[in-house]
């Protein structure tokens, strides 16, 4: 086999120096062509010494606006990261590329710790990840001081905000590398695109200095879908049986049970799905994360207690079985989709009880009225998402004032414009019998009224006497409840709190019921449902279907056995995007391997050869 691996020769291990030029430093080691987006412009300004802070999307290419100048500049790279399982995986992959990385954190017995700390004091080391309340040690400090520091990285510097539920409160004693070494540069780096959490980050860290680095946040490979619940249950299991057979993904749930109730659910359709929530025993959780990130094909059914951290390049879908409390919440979420680039589905299913639920969550919980008014004003923006009739994306970018087109052509209302009904009609006859019910039920009770459905509670308020009663038959029970759920939505009902749930018309509805705004509102039954459930149809397009090809299996089996004997996850060693370029060009010669987006040198010394004589096995047969 040896002669046919000649061009050109593998690059011994002695000939492998790290290059010192960001650019030489993204195409050898990384095994890149080019820089992204901002990229450069964010290396160029850490190298000359600048502060940064650095806004850009889940899979935007964070990382390497600090790991670049970290291995350029003089000294390590001081890398702050709140997870530990991301830490290892980090400092694995760059290990994997060449790069002198470790970290410290309480997972290390004290022998490592000792050696790391060894290696860091003797400048040995590119990078080095800690946690955060590790630094303001007084050990670690006495380290510090004496170490040449390239840069320090604050990663999911949103963890500073005291209003985000990732909150962490070491993350607020991070202002001290500001006081106490202010020549050295500082990147903090999140996904969080909101203006209240950016000035919250600069504030907190110091960065009043610091150069804005705002990326597009569009994610263009996320197909989103926005669906009326009908049978919430069936309707995911119909959307993962059609398109994501085999594939990775996330069901988000708001509750700890509901996680369970829909976990066995799918299990026991046959499908890998594992249960995620902080109730778990710690072991547990920490075993079906494993397992999410290491296999292939696991569902994670979860609260949001899962996701930050959450690194897994080739998660092919986000699917919510309840309502996030924001357009933020939803952006982070489904945001770990697709963080490969490749096409990737994020699908939500909705309904008037959610709307209720989150509202009275809202209004019952014990925050100041100040923050429960921002809250409020979120949760109408996720509402506004939920029923828009335009681009979902561009409503979606718009609330973090950016702009967008008017037509994605990757969101299911560009895919299949929705269908509007005049609903002036229903909407004066729902708000009618709310008020001569004198605000004091709920949209069942109501829905009842209207539909002339008699019964003993009904009937013991006198209601079946009412005007309005019966006067809704011409619509039945669910076109009733879309009607009502969008009535809150749009802002013409109010949920209130003190009454158990009670509707409340506001001040808006006089319009209405004057008979002065016409009301258009979406029609929830809508054929174009079934048509749209073609999948994704923008993004990076498959240029096969992967599951059936078996040069992919091939390849795919021998990273996992690769990936297995190291005990690394199988992304670490090759991304799928990799894989696919593999299957696509069938690489002959280590030359033509060496040219593979995402193959720098060390990865070709390790493992072109075992890659390519898969690829040539295959050829033959
Ligand atoms: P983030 O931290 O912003 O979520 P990552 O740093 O994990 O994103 O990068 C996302 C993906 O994009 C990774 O697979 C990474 O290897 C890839 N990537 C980053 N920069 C480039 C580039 N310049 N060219 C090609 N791929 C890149
Ligand atoms: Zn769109």
């Amino acid at each position: 086999m040896g002669e046919r691996f000649r061009h050109p020769p593998p690059p011994s291990n002695r000939m492998l120096r790290m290059p010192t030029a960001p650019l030489a430093i993204l195409q050898q080691t990384f095994g890149y062509q080019g820089f992204r987006g901002l990229q450069q412009e964010i290396i160029e300004e850490i190298m000359r010494g600048g502060d940064a802070l650095v806004l850009m999307p889940t899979g935007g290419g964070k990382s390497i606006c600090y790991q670049i100048p970290a291995i350029a500049r003089p000294g390590t790279g001081v890398v702050i990261s709140p997870l530990i399982a991301l830490m290892q995986d980090q400092v694995e992959a760059l290990r994997q590329l060449g790069v002198k990385a470790a970290f410290l954190n309480s997972s290390l017995d004290i022998d490592h710790q000792k050696a790391t700390e060894r290696a860091f004091s003797k400048g040995e080391l590119d990078l080095l990840y800690v946690a955060p309340e590790r630094l303001n040690t007084e050990r670690f400090l006495k380290i510090l001081r004496n170490v040449r520091i390239s840069l320090f990285a604050i990663d999911e510097a949103h963890c500073v905000s005291q209003w985000g539920h990732d909150f962490r409160s070491h993350y607020l004693e991070l202002s001290l590398l500001h006081e106490r070494f202010p020549e050295i540069p500082r990147l903090a780096l999140t996904a969080t695109a909101d203006l209240k959490t950016r000035e919250e980050i600069i504030q907190r860290l110091g960065l009043q200095k610091a150069r804005v680095f705002l990326g597009s946040f569009d994610r263009p490979n996320i197909c989103y879908r926005i669906t009326p619940k009908k049978n919430a249950r069936n309707q995911l299991l119909q959307f993962l049986k059609s398109e994501h057979p085999g594939d990775s993904g996330i069901v988000y749930c708001l509750s700890r049970r509901k996680v369970e109730e829909t976990a066995a659910f799918l299990k026991a359709q046959g499908l890998t799905a594992l249960p995620y929530h902080a109730r778990l025993p710690a072991e547990d959780r920490q075993q079906n994360q494993r397992r999410f990130l290491r296999e292939e094909g696991i569902i994670i059914v979860a609260t949001i207690a899962f996701g930050m951290g959450i690194d897994k390049p080739n998660v092919r879908f986000v699917a919510h079985l309840d309502l996030p409390r924001s357009p933020e919440a939803y952006y982070q979420e489904t945001g770990r989709a697709g963080r490969d680039g490749e096409a990737a589905n994020a699908f939500m299913v909705y309904g008037l009880q959610d709307v209720v639920t989150l509202r009275q969550m809202v209004e019952a919980s014990e925050a100041e009225e100040h923050h429960k008014r921002l809250e409020r004003q979120r949760l109408d923006a996720m509402l506004g998402l939920c029923e828009t009739t335009s681009c979902r994306r561009q409503v979606l970018l718009r609330y973090f004032d950016q702009a967008a087109p008017d037509h994605c052509a990757n969101c299911d209302n560009c895919l299949s414009p929705p269908a509007t009904w005049n609903g002036t009609e229903a909407a004066r006859k729902a708000l009618s019998c709310c008020y001569r019910t004198h605000q004091r039920f709920g949209a069942h009770h109501l829905i009842d009224i209207l539909l002339g459905k008699s019964h003993e509670r009904l009937e013991r308020f006198g209601h079946q006497h009412l005007s309005t009663f019966g006067i809704g038959r011409d619509l039945g029970e669910k076109p009733w409840r879309s009607v009502f759920r969008q009535l809150i939505t749009h802002g013409y009902l109010e949920v209130d709190q003190a009454q158990h749930g009670a509707l409340k018309l506001t001040e808006a509805c006089r319009q209405i019921l004057r008979g002065e705004k016409e009301l258009l509102l979406r029609w929830d039954d809508d054929p174009r449902q079934a048509r749209s459930s073609g999948g994704p149809t923008r993004g990076a397009p498959r240029p096969f279907n992967p599951s059936e090809h078996p040069l992919w299996s091939a390849l795919r089996q021998l990273r996992k056995t690769l990936a297995d004997e190291q005990g690394v996850p199988p992304y670490i060693i090759f991304q799928d995007s990799v894989l696919m370029e593999m299957v696509e060009r069938k690489p002959k010669t280590l030359g033509d391997f060496a040219l593979l987006s995402g193959v720098g040198e060390k990865k070709l010394l390790r493992y072109g050869q075992p890659f390519v004589r898969v690829i040539l096995e295959y050829e033959k047969s």
